[in-house]
Parts: structure tokens; C-alpha cells; sequence
């Protein structure tokens, strides 16, 4: 890389000695890009600056939460003002019921929620709930979805569909793993013969309603409708995970747009703002089910913290209030037109799936419609050219199969720089 690194490098070999791999999350390493990773010292808006003062506009935006632009004052000022009160009290306080009633009035399908920390434990949340709620088991998941590192959803595909998983990390005992069906996305067939073979033994369904952990996947509405009337007809649930998509690409879930309820909703991500959070909704007569009204138990130290909490209540409000959706998608749709432009004047090969504000641009011929098309993409030319970007003042997820988003901080003249950034390759 041409840009300076000298402190990034001296960061990372410090990290490296005292943190597994020098970070707190595996694709921080940038090990899929075979790069070295950048120390970020701050932010402000669509921008990042690292320990050596090279400045990058940000697609990455966190991995999606910061969709009103890094250190945006309206979510500062008032999350300070908590923060001088005390920062934890593990007692409850009157902004966790601010940020439950928003997110139950947001969402049609919502009129509970409990509040925890992470994505991860919204989904661990969601499926102990509702295997609990039914009695049973097994959960049908898809392959290429992503919902945190709970050990039940850590399963990746084995050749094709309904195979039973085996698991796709060490720790996670086959037993687990065993309960995880796994079905392509976008395959309804496929889900309707899950549901044939194992009937009265499937808890819950889990999908992302947009896939974007396998880079940017939009579904099939029939695909969608199928989950739910195979939910409805075997007593099963539907689990939306909308960590990403949960105010992402409307004010409430994309389960709205899709004209589809879900029976579970796991939040995380833009809920907070910036600050670590997830939620867990659904319907009262599910919901009830959690200690300490009923019997599934579920718990946690920091969950509800006032600080996160404030954090997402003011996002959430400059969201109502700002409604940029409409026009966030349409500079998301004219952006990824230009993009595809530039990239077929310098004669890159790409696909770009695009929904509201979150987008992928893979590099093959598509379409991608799950993940057996996704991985048919070039991670090389990828490598290369998220290298170069970052090289030219652009940062864009340290990995082919992720979501890129945009956020209502991020300018024409940001946009342009990136097209012109594209110009410039090899
Ligand atoms: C990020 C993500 C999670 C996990 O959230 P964490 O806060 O990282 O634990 C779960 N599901 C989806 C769809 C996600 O994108």
C-alpha cells in the first residue's frame, strides 16, 4: 500500500501480542483482502481517519449501524447527558421502556421486546424462546445466513440441501449442530421438503429477510410468503433476523415492506446507535414465555444499559423525524449505476445487488441469488481491488461477501470521489 502505515503497523503488532490475531472480531484482521488491518483514531460523519491520518470515506459504516453518519451531535448530546447520571445500575430505568415502546410501534408484528446486549444474544434469545414456546427442537436455517456466533447457527452447508449440518467451527458439538437444518436461500421447494420430513419437530425458521452476510442478497416475496405459510401451517415460528435490516432500509422491520410478519424479530445493530445492543420482539403470548414471567430463562448484567439505550432512542427519533429512506435509496440506486459504470469502463466483471441503502458489488457475472452464486465470485480480484480503494481514500468491507452501506452523512462529493477512485484502477 502506498498510503502511510507506520503507526497501523506498529498498532497491529502490539495488538497482536496481548489480542488472538491483535483483534476483537476475525474480519477486522483483513485477512480475506490480504492486507494488513488500519487502527482507526476517529470519525466524523461518512468519515474515517487511522492512526497514521489517512482519511477514508466509510461503506462499511460499522458493519451498519452508523446509517445517520459517525458522532452525529443529535446522538452525542443526549447520550452525555445519561453518561453523567451514572452508566450502569442493573436496575431498570425509564429509557428502557422509551426504546421498547419505539421499536413495538415501529413494528406491526412487535408488542414485546426484551433488550440485551449484542445481535448475537437477540438470536440465541429468539431460539432458545422459541424452541421453548413449542417444545421442540429444530431450527431451519439457510446457508450463507449469518445471525451472530451462537453454536446452533454456526452451520454451514455440506452438499446441498436438507443435509443435516455439521458444524462449521471447532467447539460447537455435533450434537448442537445436528438440530440446525440447512436450506438454500431464495429456495422455497427446498423449505416445503424440510418441513415434509421433519413436520411437528421444526421450532423455528430463521432467515434474514435481506440476506447481507453473504454479501447483499434480496428475496424472493414468494420465497418469504413460503416461510411464513409453512411457520403457520406446522406450529412453527418465523424468525426475521433485521439486525442489519431493523431500520436500515425503513423506519421499523423490512418485514413491513414485504407485507410479512414475522412471530419473532431479532434487532441489534442501528438500535444503538453505535453502542453494543440487541432486542428480541415478538408477540405478547410469546413473549410472556421469558423469565421472569415464564419459565425460558434469559438474563443479563448490562442489558438495557442506560448509555445504549440512549444512544438508540436518539437515532431512532432522528430516523421518525428525518424519514430518509426514499431518498437514501435513490442515491444508494444511482450510486451503484455509476459504480457499474466505472467498473465496466476499467473492465471489472461485477454483479451489484442492491436494496435501499445496502448493496454488494460482487465481482462475477451473477445473477446471486444465494449462496452457491455468491461464491462463484472472484475473491481475488476483490482482494485486489479493496486494496486499491483503500489506497485512494476508500474504505469498503474487508470482505467480498458482506453488505456495503450507505448513510445520510454521505455526500455527492463523497460519491464521486469513490466513482473517480474506481476510474483509477489497476
Ligand atoms: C451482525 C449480525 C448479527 C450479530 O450481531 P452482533 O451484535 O455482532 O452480535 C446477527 N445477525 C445478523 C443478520 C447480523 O448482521
Amino acid at each position: 500500500m502506498t498510503r502511510p502505515q507506520k503507526n497501523n503497523t506498529r498498532l497491529f503488532k502490539q495488538a497482536e501480542k496481548y489480542i488472538p490475531g491483535g483483534v476483537n472480531s476475525p474480519v477486522r484482521a483483513f485477512k480475506s483482502v490480504g492486507a494488513r488491518p488500519i487502527f482507526i483514531d476517529r470519525a466524523k460523519g461518512a468519515h474515517l481517519w487511522d492512526a497514521d491520518g489517512n482519511q477514508y470515506i466509510d461503506f462499511c459504516l460499522s458493519w451498519g449501524p452508523m446509517i445517520l453518519g459517525h458522532a452525529h451531535k443529535d446522538v452525542l448530546d443526549p447520550v452525555k447527558k445519561v453518561m453523567a447520571k451514572g452508566t450502569s445500575y442493573g436496575i431498570p430505568t425509564a429509557l428502557e421502556t422509551e426504546l421498547a415502546r419505539r421499536i413495538c410501534q415501529a413494528i406491526k408484528s412487535v408488542d414485546k421486546v426484551r433488550l440485551v446486549s449484542s445481535g448475537t444474544e437477540a438470536v440465541m434469545t429468539a431460539i432458545r424462546l422459541a424452541r421453548g414456546f413449542t417444545g421442540r427442537d429444530k431450527i431451519i436455517k439457510f446457508v450463507g445466513c449469518y445471525h451472530g456466533h451462537v453454536d446452533h447457527m454456526l452451520v454451514q452447508a455440506g452438499s446441498g440441501a436438507l443435509t443435516l449440518g455439521a458444524p462449521s467451527s471447532p467447539g460447537v458439538p455435533k450434537d448442537f449442530a445436528k438440530h440446525t437444518i440447512l436450506v438454500p436461500y431464495n429456495d422455497a421447494e427446498a423449505v416445503t421438503k424440510a418441513f415434509d420430513k421433519h413436520q411437528d419437530k421444526i421450532a423455528a425458521v430463521i432467515v434474514e429477510p435481506v440476506a447481507g452476510n453473504m454479501g447483499v442478497i434480496v428475496p424472493d416475496r414468494a420465497f418469504l410468503k413460503t416461510l411464513r405459510t409453512q411457520c403457520t401451517k406446522n406450529k412453527s415460528l418465523l424468525i426475521f433476523d433485521e439486525v442489519i435490516t431493523g431500520f436500515r432500509l425503513g423506519y421499523g422491520g423490512v418485514q413491513k415492506g414485504f407485507g410479512i410478519d414475522a412471530d419473532l424479530t431479532c434487532l441489534g445493530k442501528i438500535i444503538g446507535g453505535g453502542f453494543p445492543i440487541g432486542a428480541c420482539g415478538g408477540k405478547a403470548a410469546i413473549m410472556d414465555h421469558l423469565a421472569p414471567t415464564g419459565q425460558v430463562y434469559q438474563a443479563g448484567t448490562l442489558s438495557g444499559n442506560p448509555v445504549c439505550v440512549a444512544a438508540g432512542i436518539a437515532t431512532l427519533d432522528l430516523l421518525k423525524q428525518l424519514n430518509p429512506y426514499r431518498q437514501l435509496a435513490a442515491t444508494t440506486a444511482q450510486f451503484c449505476q455509476a459504480m457499474s459504470n466505472a467498473l465496466n469502463e476499467v473492465g471489472l466483471c461485477h454483479t451489484i445487488n442492491q436494496m435501499g441503502s445496502m448493496f454488494t458489488v460482487f465481482f462475477g457475472t451473477g445473477p446471486v441469488r444465494d449462496y452457491t452464486t455468491a461464491t462463484t465470485s472472484d475473491t481475488a480480484a476483490y482482494a485486489a481491488f479493496f486494496k486499491h480503494m483503500l489506497d485512494h481514500g476508500v474504505y469498503l468491507p474487508p470482505s467480498q461477501y458482506e453488505a456495503w452501506f450507505l448513510s445520510c452523512a454521505h455526500s455527492a462529493r463523497d460519491l464521486n470521489h469513490t466513482i473517480q477512485a474506481i476510474r483509477q484502477w489497476p
